[in-house]
């Protein structure tokens, strides 16, 4: 039997995040049928949280219940964490692909002495070595990556492995001792948590559909075309750095390389034209349709499906035939 496998819960409002239920479903293809995988959460819902583990069939939950780790900086998490992969006896730890997960696998990498890699879209296990594949470059090519070495910690790409499958079952909370918590791993402190304003919907590096606007649209007061579509999809609402820029809307909602990196399962360019440095942040989305009256426009490069028309006819014929479709 092969060591187990830590998954790293990240907690909000008291659940696992999705993108660590995804995680759970990597976890479980690493670790074989018969191996364990162990989840770890940790703050004062921890326990509550732990339930999520077990609903996905992780049963084994190792919980730091400490109402101090519930704002603490990713240092002090990682210090938790290293304890428990320690005492749990695990050689790899997969987390989320969120900004906090990437953090924590790299401050792993010191704590733990763990292989790292980030962005994660393939692993594998190959004659017991771990083998992951990531996008490179933009997005513009892969990399295959052996993790050699007796520990690994990795996070996610987002949206780039299926959803683990619901398997509900007992559940055995074992609490991690907190105790030893180095006062300046708590620096700095955090004494307030501010949401940007990403509109309506999912957030944007969550979303399973992404729609974007661009220049095209030509003013903010067109804007809501794409709001429009976005709402009948239930997708977030995301634009070129043109349409931040010029104020239409707020920066939050920027995709790109001084933007959000996004890879939902399916993203809708309207009225962008595809620089390089918009397509860096969603190249590496499932299914790229784009929506552009010149049929030269770089976006169709990457586009899976693309429409040579007028946005101002295309939009909102699109927008009904989904409302119809849906029944809304
Ligand atoms: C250092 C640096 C960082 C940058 N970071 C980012 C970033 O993170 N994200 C980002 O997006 N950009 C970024 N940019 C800017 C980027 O280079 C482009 O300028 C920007 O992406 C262009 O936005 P756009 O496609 O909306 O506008 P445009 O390039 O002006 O494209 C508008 C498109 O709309 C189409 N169109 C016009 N009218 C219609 C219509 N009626 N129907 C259909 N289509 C129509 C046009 O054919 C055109 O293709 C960065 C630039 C630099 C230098």
């Amino acid at each position: 039997m092969t060591p187990p496998v830590l998954v790293f819960g990240e907690v909000h409002e008291g659940r696992v995040a999705s993108a660590s239920l995804e995680a759970i479903a990597v976890a479980r293809e690493l670790a074989g049928p018969s191996d364990p995988v162990i989840g770890f959460v940790a703050g004062s819902r921890g326990e509550a949280a732990a339930a999520d583990f077990a609903r996905f069939g992780v049963g084994r939950v190792l919980v730091a219940e400490d109402p101090r780790l519930d704002a603490a900086p990713v240092g002090a998490i990682a210090h938790a964490v290293t304890a428990a992969a320690r005492s749990s006896g695990s050689s790899l730890l997969v987390a989320g692909g969120t900004t906090f997960g990437r953090e924590l696998v790299g401050r792993l990498a010191v704590r733990w002495e763990a292989a790292v890699a980030t962005g994660v879209t393939e692993a594998t296990r190959v004659d017991g070595t771990l083998r992951v594949r990531r996008a490179i470059f933009g997005g513009r090519a892969s990399e295959t990556r052996r993790l050699e070495g007796e520990r690994s910690a990795i996070a996610i790409r987002p949206h780039a492995f299926p959803p683990p499958v619901e398997r509900p079952g007992a559940l055995a909370i074992e609490r991690v001792a907190t105790g030893d918590l180095p006062a300046s791993l708590m620096a700095p402190h955090r004494t307030e948590v501010k949401a940007p304003d990403r509109g309506a919907g999912p957030g944007l590096t969550d979303a399973a559909i992404v729609v974007s606007g661009g220049r095209g649209l030509r003013g903010p007061s067109e804007f809501h075309l794409v709001e429009d579509l976005a709402a009948s999809l239930d997708a977030a609402v995301g634009a070129s750095r043109a349409v931040t820029d010029a104020g239409w809307r707020p920066a939050s909602f920027q995709v790109g390389q001084t933007g959000k990196a996004v890879s939902p399962q399916l993203y809708i360019a309207v009225g962008i034209s595809g620089a390089i440095q918009h397509l860096v942040g969603m190249v590496s989305s499932r299914v790229i349709v784009a929506i552009n009256s010149d049929a030269g426009a770089p976006i169709f490069k990457v586009a899976d499906y693309g429409i040579v028309g007028d946005l101002f006819e295309i939009v909102p014929a699109l927008t009904a035939e989904v409302r119809r479709a849906r029944g809304r």
